[in-house]
């Protein structure tokens, strides 16, 4: 069967590493969370005090990027897979108030953009693979098979966020959740460098009142009704 990449776009927290999640495991492709990736150099500034009263230490960080290992690496108990640095488990430090605050901020950096986009382009060389962002319909893949932008109410992505962050034994205050989610969307639709923008060719999916399974269902058969599981006969 055909392999296809499908990008999936959107603010944070609509619900598009769920979605992401369920589509690799249903067609057995690989799962990229991107985000992640940014949240991993964020953190890693903060780790070695590359942060100074909220001032990123620029030039610093450039110099280590070089340094920073990022895998993905399958845990069989959770049936997800998390994210490492440098060979230590940072799933769920990453997702943290205090990592969620700078995340934006060093996403907007040119050079640490192009560092990740080189190594989520080399993920997706085989495609086979759903990937989940901010540019991965505009920029990173702009080929991609499947292109989606997902949308959701404010006040639904907050109980999301809430939700997920409690479940994970991370506490913060519905305050703290909205405002953290309105700034990371000002700074990702305002920023220079591959801004968070809708692809023009990209489908757009309201969430606010579809669960987790209707996602899911809604998608496959996308995938389905507009064939992109088939191979074209060559002529
Ligand atoms: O997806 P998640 O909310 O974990 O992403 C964290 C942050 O990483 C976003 O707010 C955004 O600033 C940045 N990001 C990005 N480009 C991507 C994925 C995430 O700029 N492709």
């Amino acid at each position: 069967m055909k392999k296809i990449i499908i990008a999936i776009d959107g603010y944070s927290a609509t619900g598009k590493s769920t979605l992401a999640k369920g589509l690799a495991r249903k067609l057995g492709y690989i799962y990229v969370d991107s985000g992640a990736m940014y949240r991993a150099v964020a953190y890693y500034a903060m780790k070695n005090h590359l942060i100074k009263e909220g001032r990123i230490l620029v030039d610093e960080l450039l110099k280590a990027l070089t340094k920073l290992d990022i895998q993905f690496v399958f845990n069989p108990e959770t049936y997800s897979s998390e994210t490492y640095l440098n060979g230590e488990n940072i799933e769920r430090i990453i997702r943290t108030p205090e990592v969620s605050d700078v995340v934006s901020k060093i996403s907007s950096i040119k050079e640490v953009r192009r560092f990740l986009v080189e190594k989520q382009r080399e993920y997706g060389k085989n495609k086979g693979i759903v990937m989940d962002g901010r540019d991965i319909g505009t920029n990173v893949f702009p080929d991609a098979e499947l292109k989606l932008f997902v949308i959701t109410d404010l006040d639904v992505r907050v109980k999301r966020r809430l939700d997920e962050l409690h479940s994970k034994g991370i506490y913060a205050t519905e305050d703290e959740v909205k405002k953290n989610l309105l700034e990371r969307d000002y700074l990702d639709i305002h920023r220079k460098e591959n801004p968070l923008v809708q692809a023009k060719d990209a489908i757009v999916l309201d969430t606010t009142d579809l669960d987790r399974d209707q996602q899911l269902e809604y998608v496959l058969k996308l995938i389905q009704d507009l064939k992109l599981l088939e191979n074209h006969s060559v002529q």
